[in-house]
C-alpha cells in the first residue's frame, strides 16, 4: 500500500478523536484564493497560551483486536485497514514539518496484537523522531490502555502531552459497550502519569534534563453513546481534574456509526448542543468555583439545553438573587448570568472608587440582557419582568439553532 493511501485511511480513522477537531478537511486551493486544507491528517489544536497550532493527526494503525461497540475501528467492522511503520510515520512528520504544513504530531492508535506491542511501536516512532531526526516539535501521544507502565514512562519522556481516553463516563457503560477494556487499565496509567508529572524532572540517557509530559495529560469522554446523565459526566470530570490533575477533559458528541441494540439508532443526530453545554459546565467547574453537585442533582440529572448551565443554576437558585452589584462578594458576582470572571473582577475594582450605576455597567459592557434580572444597582432593579416570573425562562433561553451549536460564541458573556 502506498504511503499516501495509508495516510488517508489512518487520518480518516483518527477524526473521531476530538482533542483536535478539524482533521479530514478536504478543500483544494482555488485560483485567486490563498491556502488550502490538506486532504488528510492536518488539524488544528490550541496551545496553553491560546495559539492555534496545526498538527498531523493520525492513528498508528486502525487494525484493532478489540471490538468496542461504538467505534468505527472495531474489529468486526469491514473497514480498509492500514498500519504505518515507525519509519513511514517519521518520514511523513518530518516532510510535513519541513514544508511548514504542521507544527507537531498528534498520534493515537487502535490496539494491534496487544497493548504492549502497540505501545512499543509508538515509543519506537517517538524515539526515532526525537533522536534520529532531532525533531523538536510538539508531540501529543495517546497511551494505550493496558500497556506496561515502563512503556508509558518512555513515551512520557518523549512527548509533550499524553492522553488516556476514558471514553465512557461510567464503569457500567464501559462494561456494556467495551467489555474487553477494564476501567483500571485506564485509571492506573492516568494515576501513574500524574505521579510522574508531579515528580518533576528526570535524567535521560542523553544526560539532558527532560520533563515528563510538560504539557500535561488530557482525556476524552463520549457524550450520548450510553444513558449516562450530565450529572454522571460532571461528577467524573470533577474527580479527574482534582484527583488526576488533568489539563483538560474533552467531550465528544457520539456520532452513530455502528448498528447495535445497545447504541443510539444510526439516524440519531450527534448531541452537539448537549456537548456544548457540558463544555460550558466544565468551564464553570474550572474557573467559576462551582461544584458538580451544585449544578445538577439526583432529581435534576441533566441540563436543560435551552439555557446555558450558569443560567440553569441561577434559575434553580432564585432565592440567592438579586445581588447588589456594589456589595456582593466576587464569588457571587461571578455566578450572575452575563458576568464573566474577568468582568466580576473589574466590577470589584471599579466599585472601590465609587458606587456603580446601571449606566456604569453599560459602559463597562456587562451583558445586561441577562444580568439585569439578577442584580440591583444602588438598590434599584432593572429587569423588565420580575425575578421569579415564569416569563424569565423563555427570555434567557437561547434559540435552538443558535451559533452555539458550533462553539462559535464565547463561553459566558
Ligand atoms: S480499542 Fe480503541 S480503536 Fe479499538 S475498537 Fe476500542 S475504541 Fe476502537
Amino acid at each position: 500500500m502506498q504511503l499516501l493511501e495509508k495516510l488517508q485511511i489512518l487520518a480518516d480513522s483518527a477524526k473521531y478523536d476530538v482533542s483536535c477537531s478539524s482533521s479530514g478537511s478536504n478543500r483544494a486551493s482555488k485560483k485567486g484564493q490563498l491556502g488550502n486544507a490538506a486532504p488528510a491528517g492536518i488539524c488544528h489544536s490550541w496551545s496553553d497560551d491560546g495559539r492555534c497550532i496545526s498538527l498531523l493527526k493520525v492513528l498508528f494503525t486502525n487494525c484493532c483486536i478489540y471490538d468496542c461497540k461504538y467505534c468505527v475501528n472495531r474489529a468486526s467492522n469491514d473497514n480498509r485497514r492500514a498500519t504505518f511503520t515507525p519509519d513511514e510515520l517519521c518520514r511523513l512528520t518530518i516532510e510535513f514539518y519541513r514544508r511548514n504544513y504542521i507544527e507537531g504530531l498528534f498520534l493515537s492508535s487502535a490496539v494491534i496484537k496487544s497493548p504492549d506491542y502497540t505501545m512499543e511501536l509508538i515509543v519506537a516512532t517517538l524515539k526515532k523522531l526525537r533522536y534520529e531526526h532531532q525533531f523538536n516539535g510538539y508531540i501529543h501521544v495517546k497511551s494505550i490502555p493496558g500497556a506496561d507502565l515502563r512503556l508509558i514512562h518512555e513515551a512520557g519522556l518523549l512527548a509533550d502531552r499524553m492522553s488516556i481516553n476514558i471514553e465512557l463516563p461510567s464503569v457500567q457503560g464501559l462494561k456494556l459497550l467495551a467489555p474487553q477494556k477494564d476501567h483500571n487499565q485506564i485509571i492506573k496509567p492516568m494515576s501513574y502519569v500524574k505521579e510522574q508529572i508531579l515528580g518533576g524532572q528526570e535524567l535521560t540517557i542523553y544526560r539532558k534534563k527532560q520533563i515528563f509530559v510538560p504539557a500535561g495529560q488530557t482525556t476524552q469522554l463520549i457524550v450520548g453513546a450510553t444513558q449516562d446523565s450530565d450529572r454522571t459526566i460532571l461528577n467524573l470530570t470533577q474527580e479527574l481534574y482534582r484527583r488526576y490533575k488533568l489539563k483538560r477533559v474533552y467531550y465528544s458528541a457520539y456520532v452513530p456509526i455502528n448498528v447495535h441494540k445497545d447504541l443510539p439508532a444510526v439516524t440519531t443526530s450527534p448531541p452537539l448542543l448537549r456537548e456544548h453545554r457540558i463544555y460550558q459546565a466544565d468551564w464553570l467547574l474550572r474557573f467559576y468555583g462551582f461544584e458538580a453537585h451544585e449544578l445538577l442533582s439526583e432529581s435534576q440529572a441533566n441540563f436543560d439545553t435551552r439555557v446555558d448551565p450558569k443560567c440553569f443554576w441561577a434559575l434553580n437558585h432564585l432565592d440567592q438573587f438579586p445581588v447588589e452589584i456594589n456589595k456582593a462578594p466576587l464569588e457571587m458576582l461571578m455566578r450572575v448570568p452575563g458576568i464573566g470572571y474577568k468582568m466580576a473582577e473589574r466590577i470589584v475594582r471599579a466599585r472601590r472608587i465609587a458606587p456603580l450605576s446601571y449606566e456604569d455597567l453599560k459602559r463597562m459592557r456587562v451583558v445586561l440582557k441577562r444580568a439585569k434580572y439578577f442584580i440591583t444597582c444602588k438598590g434599584a432593579y432593572y429587569g423588565d419582568v420580575d425575578l421569579d416570573s415564569d416569563d424569565l425562562y423563555p427570555i434567557l433561553a437561547e434559540e435552538k439553532d443558535s451559533k452555539c451549536l458550533y462553539g462559535q460564541i464565547s463561553m459566558f458573556g
